[in-house]
């Protein structure tokens, strides 16, 4: 392999310090279509925090709005035949689709979910499709904490639809929520109470449930199950129910159904003008959250902040003491220090007017 190619296969990113990046050709590499550009944007948002800034400045401008769909459930549901099967049926509906999927565990272990990896990179060579593992070991179990920067990328590339697929249940599921504005729930029959093992809260959230493995007995009592959950619990919540489909992805049975679903939401959801409103909520969270840390790092540089809190968490253990006094008093330095800027701004306008100022009234005399 010539080290050209080797480096292309490289999955890492060379560092600044190796000069590499920014690489001067990447974006207008990317803007063309090239697809490891876009590979190798999301591999630098997702190894390197202090370029995340820098990559996002320059997608911002560049989002066209894709639709995110969050497929979750239990691990071995199939929720990775589920996405080929949604991706196919998207890709010939004229979508370009993009696939991220959060492994458990790194993006070349695993051995049925690998399987369908494969099959799935079988379709990978359209340019209407893209797909990247993300390791999750990062992240909150579910989603890789790079997962919507990712998707951003997926949305500047041009993919109009995002599937996120997630792994297992548990709160990491919920946080899809936070990144996708459709969220697919996959179950399956035969599992024991497969209801009592999904993280409270997953059944509310999801928009489609698929019952799937239907070719498998107790599709039905389970669909039961829903039924009788959804009577008693779901009744109470102002948001529609979700809709209930049964389908084996293993044989492609009931997938035109749940695509036509799928789409009928994103319908239903831009024509309420909801789904203008989840992506206005999630960059509201996005900014919130960017300039906490912002502030926390500009803070943090300025003080000793994280040795002080160190300081105060053990004097909080060892002598009840409590943290609340250390707090008031940052916040009011905060205060000043911002005060003291303001006070700085100020002097400067009097300045620039004072300087202007005599000239005027010299000349008015
Ligand atoms: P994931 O872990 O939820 O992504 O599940 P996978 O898509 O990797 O599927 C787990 C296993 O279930 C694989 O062996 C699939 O072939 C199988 N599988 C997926 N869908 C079906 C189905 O509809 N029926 C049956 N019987 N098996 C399925």
């Amino acid at each position: 392999m010539s080290s050209d190619l080797q480096r292309k296969a490289s999955p890492g990113l060379r560092t600044r310090k190796e000069g590499l990046f920014p690489d001067p050709g990447l974006w207008e590499r990317f803007f063309r279509g090239d697809r490891l550009a876009c590979a190798r944007l999301i591999t630098a948002l997702e190894s390197y925090p202090r370029l995340v800034p820098v990559i996002r400045d320059r997608l911002f401008p560049n989002l066209k709005g894709a639709v995110r769909i969050g497929i979750t459930g239990p691990p071995g549901v199939g929720k990775s035949t589920v996405t080929a099967a949604l991706a196919r049926r998207m890709i010939a509906a004229g979508h370009a689709v993009g696939v991220l999927a959060v492994d458990p565990t790194s993006p070349f272990s695993g051995g049925a979910f690998l399987g369908d990896r494969v099959r799935m990179h079988a379709l990978g060579e359209d340019p209407r499709l893209f797909i990247r593992s993300q390791a999750s070991r990062n992240g909150h179990g579910g989603l890789s904490p790079a997962t919507p920067y990712a998707a951003d990328v997926l949305d500047a590339f041009g993919m109009d639809r995002i599937l996120i697929e997630t792994v297992g249940v548990g709160q990491a599921e919920l946080d899809v929520l936070t990144c996708a504005d459709l969220i697919l729930l996959v179950i399956q029959p035969g599992t024991g109470d497969v209801i009592q093992t999904l993280k409270a809260g997953i059944l509310e959230i999801a928009d489609i449930i698929l019952v799937n493995k239907a070719d498998l007995p107790g599709a039905d009592l389970l669909l039961d199950s829903l039924r009788f959950l959804f009577e008693i619990n779901l009744r109470k919540t102002a948001k529609p129910l979700p809709a209930v489909l049964t389908g084996s992805a293993l044989q492609d049975k009931g997938m035109d159904e749940v695509q036509a679903e799928v789409e009928r939401r994103i319908r239903d959801l831009a024509e309420s003008g909801e789904l203008h409103e989840k992506k206005r909520q999630r960059l509201e969270r996005d900014i919130q959250s960017a300039l906490r840390d912002e502030l926390w790092e500009k803070f943090s540089g300025l003080t000793n902040a994280a040795d002080e809190i160190r300081a105060v968490a053990g004097r909080v253990l060892e002598k009840r003491e409590s943290p609340y006094p250390y707090l008031r008093r940052t916040c009011a330095r905060v205060r000043i220090e911002f005060a003291k800027e303001r006070a700085k701004r100020d002097d400067h306008k009097k300045k620039a007017l004072g300087r202007r100022a005599p000239k005027v009234r010299t000349e008015g005399r």
